[in-house]
This record gives structure tokens, C-alpha cells and sequence, in this order.
């Protein structure tokens, strides 16, 4: 199972909308809470060795190598330790801290306990990430005052079972939820309905909002919108000119109105995005190399896609550098997808822009937006692609029965050449392809 440790900020996409909400879509839920596990995987250390309970602890990859804090327990934040901070700068903030090597497989098994307490109170639960769930509450729950006591309940039997702490948030709506979960930690508890959400939230900065990263509060910004309630106030006309689509929409977040439906698992799940990435045996900055493994990993997202049935329009590559600082950038595809070498001219022109052609140590591609594939009769929106269809699916069926090694896309095949490859896994040596 991989696990990423960081927690990058997705670049938005201006020209991709939102699902908009389902026309005359009843409201299934009256409460929604987001449960947020407090400095989660440093928690579940100190829940489990008693010896690292009431003193600083800091969970890093290999705590021998160079590489940054993955997560810090609340006794080492006052000292400024921070995850996402080189170890180097932490150890020398805090040099008495415990340095713990995370595990990635525990705190999911630990993320699936705790999924399973929260469905004793609602059936209705959506993992949001590893320490983060969305939980529905029907509508006769309809009160503040209701939602609060359920998580109180909730927040005690974590305490009881798990020795872990929990910040919740409150809120008609999945968004408000969200960010009262934020405004009181560790152990917090906020109740928030929309107008609570603006008193609370319109003096602060745009970039607070859920959903606004730090490139769109840039922009937002040099528009005079520097704050939540500035942005409530923009006139929907300028929105839409500055920021297409999603403009308007941002404007009712600011005055926390969300109409996104809470997915219980039990529902299924619609995949949000399917993508491959990869860990380099050692850093490479060398470009045709990475390029090349980059191919390889869009035809794996392409033949996934095939293989589940959807389409995508939105493609994201992934670049780890030495020191873990991860880059995404994304962007938007004209018309949907499920072709690699359409992935691929992308995820390369992403990666072209956006590699500073420093050692990476993975590269990774994701491609989201996804829509079930059109039926047989729709298949004309496609048609000018249709021969390439036909051929990937050919290749797939040979795939299937011969192993993903059998078919490789043919620019890959000169870096295999060279280097001693592992089938579809890692390539296993850095000898710079010599030009040919
Ligand atoms: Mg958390």
C-alpha cells in the first residue's frame, strides 16, 4: 500500500467546472460533521508506546536520511517543528524530540477502525483522507445544538477506544463542516450554520476558503478581494469574466452555502481519479529518462481507464524532488479521454513547464474529472479518435492475457534498451542514455 506524506496544494483549474448539483436534488442529510484526527500519525505513535506520551514527537521517513517532518506532535509544535520542515531545521529546533519512522500501513488500518466506530452513529460516512471523514446525519438532526452532541459522543468514544484526540466541525452543509473543523484544534468542537460561517470567516484571508489555493488568492488579490467577506461581496458579473465558471461559485462558498452531496462508501466509489505514479530507485534529472516514465505511466492510466470505464479531462503530473517537496500541476483537456498518448502531450507540457531540472525522486500522473464512458451510441463524440480506441483496446486484450510487459509504447523501448528493467515496476539503474 502507498501512502503519500505530504499534503500538496492542488494549482486549480479555472477552465474545469465543478459537478454542478443534481437539478431538484433532495437534501438527504440535516447535519454534517467532518471528523479530523489532531497530528494523526504522531498520535498513533504516542497512543501506542507509551513512552512518547506528553513529549515531542516527530514522525519522519527514515530518521538516519536527510528528507522532512511528516508529522509533529502538538508537545513539538510550540518549539516550531512543522510538517513539511526539512529534519535538519527540526533537529535543531527541537533536538530533544523523539524521532519516530512512520508507517504508512498502521495509521490506514487505524483510519479504518476508526471508519467503522463512526458508522455505529451514521451509516452515512465519507472518508475524506487518511484522518479525515464526512459523516450525514439525517434530516430530522437538524439542530446545531443535535450535531454537537453526536460529536461530543463521537470525540469520547475515540478518546475511549483509540487514546486519540479529534477535531470536529459542525455544519448544515459539507464545506462548513470542513472549516469549523478547522477553527478549534486539538480537540475542538464547532458548531457552525451559514451565518455563524460568516461571522466567523469573513475577516479572514481568501485563501482560507476551502477551495481557493494560493495561485487563485494571487489572483483574487490583485482584485481587491483579499478577504472571505470581500469576496462574498464581488459582484458575480466580475467573478465570472475573472475566473470563468468557478467564479460564482466561490462567491456562495464565501457565504458557506455547498451544495456537494456527501458519498457514503457504501455507495460505491465513482473514482474521483485514477493515476499512476512511480519512485526512482535513485534521483534522475535526466529529462529523456523522465519523460520516458512519464509515457510509460499515462499508457497505464489510459489502459486503467479502459479497463474501468471512464473518461477523464484533467490531467495532473506529480514531481518529488530529493528534498520531498512534491509539485502538481494540472490542467484541463478540451474533450474527455481515455487515451495515454493524449495523456501523455499533457502531462509532457506540464512537465516541460514545471521541471527545474532538479533530481527527482518520482514522478506520478492522475487524471480526474472522470465520467463514465459514453455508450456505444454516443461513441461519435469520440469518433475522430475512434481508430485509436480500437487500437488501445486491441492492446489490451493482448495485455490481459500476456502480462503488462508485452506491449510497451514504443518510446519507452529505447530507455529499456538501456537500462535493466523491471517489468512495469522501477527502473533499476541511472546510466544516462548515451545519445543515440
Ligand atoms: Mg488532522
Amino acid at each position: 500500500m502507498s501512502l503519500s506524506f505530504d499534503d500538496p496544494v492542488l494549482v486549480p483549474v479555472l477552465t474545469e467546472a465543478p459537478p454542478a448539483p443534481t437539478p431538484g436534488a433532495r437534501r438527504r442529510h440535516g447535519m454534517i460533521l467532518l471528523v479530523d484526527m489532531d497530528a494523526f500519525f504522531a498520535s498513533v505513535e504516542q497512543a501506542q508506546h507509551p513512552h512518547l506520551r506528553g513529549v515531542p514527537v516527530i514522525v519522519c521517513g527514515d530518521p538516519d536520511r536527510r528528507g522532512v517532518v511528516t508529522a509533529a506532535s502538538y508537545e513539538a509544535r510550540p518549539f516550531g517543528v512543522r510538517a513539511g520542515m526539512p529534519l535538519q531545521e527540526a533537529r535543531r529546533l527541537c533536538p530533544r524530540a523523539e524521532y519516530v519512522e512512520g508507517n504508512p500501513e498502521k495509521y490506514v488500518s487505524t483510519s479504518v477502525h476508526l471508519l467503522d466506530l463512526y458508522t455505529r452513529f451514521t451509516p452515512d460516512v465519507e472518508p475524506f483522507s487518511v484522518d479525515e471523514a464526512f459523516l450525514g446525519f439525517p434530516l430530522r438532526v437538524d439542530s446545531l445544538e443535535r450535531g454537537a452532541e453526536i460529536a461530543r459522543q463521537i470525540q469520547s468514544e475515540i478518546a475511549d477506544r483509540f487514546r486519540l484526540g479529534a477535531s470536529i466541525g459542525v455544519g448544515p452543509n459539507k464545506l462548513v463542516a470542513k472549516m469549523a473543523a478547522g477553527v478549534q484544534k486539538p480537540r475542538g468542537l464547532t458548531a457552525l450554520d451559514e451565518a455563524g460561517f460568516c461571522d466567523v470567516f469573513w475577516p479572514r484571508e481568501v485563501h482560507e476558503l476551502w477551495g481557493v489555493g494560493p495561485k487563485l488568492a494571487e489572483r483574487m488579490r490583485a482584485l481587491g478581494i483579499v478577504t472571505v467577506g470581500d469576496l462574498a461581496h464581488a459582484p458575480a458579473p466580475a467573478l465570472g469574466a475573472a475566473f470563468g465558471i468557478i467564479g460564482p461559485q466561490l462567491r456562495e462558498a464565501a457565504w458557506g452555502r455547498d451544495e456537494t452531496p456527501l458519498v457514503p462508501c457504501y455507495e460505491g466509489v465513482d473514482p474521483k481519479s485514477m493515476g499512476h505514479e512511480v519512485t526512482l530507485p535513485e534521483d534522475s534529472d535526466d529529462s529523456e529518462h523522465l519523460e520516458a516514465t512519464l509515457l510509460r505511466l499515462c499508457d497505464q492510466v489510459g489502459r486503467r481507464l479502459r479497463k474501468e470505464g471512464f473518461v477523464g479531462r484533467v490531467v495532473a503530473v506529480r514531481l518529488r524532488d530529493a528534498t520531498f517537496t512534491t509539485r502538481i500541476r494540472q490542467r484541463a483537456l478540451h474533450r474527455y479521454t481515455q487515451q495515454g498518448h493524449r495523456i501523455f502531450e499533457v502531462a509532457r507540457g506540464l512537465f516541460r513547464e514545471n521541471w527545474n531540472g532538479a533530481g527527482l525522486r518520482l514522478v506520478g500522473v492522475t487524471v480526474s474529472a472522470l465520467q463514465p464512458e459514453p455508450e456505444g451510441e454516443q461513441i461519435d463524440l469520440f469518433s475522430t479518435c475512434e481508430r485509436s480506441e480500437e487500437l488501445n483496446h486491441a492492446l489490451d486484450r493482448v495485455r490481459d492475457r500476456l502480462g503488462e510487459v508485452s506491449v510497451v509504447p514504443a518510446a519507452t523501448l529505447r530507455q529499456r534498451r538501456h537500462r535493466s528493467h523491471v517489468p512495469f515496476g522501477v527502473i533499476s539503474s541511472r546510466t544516462r542514455v548515451p545519445a543515440d
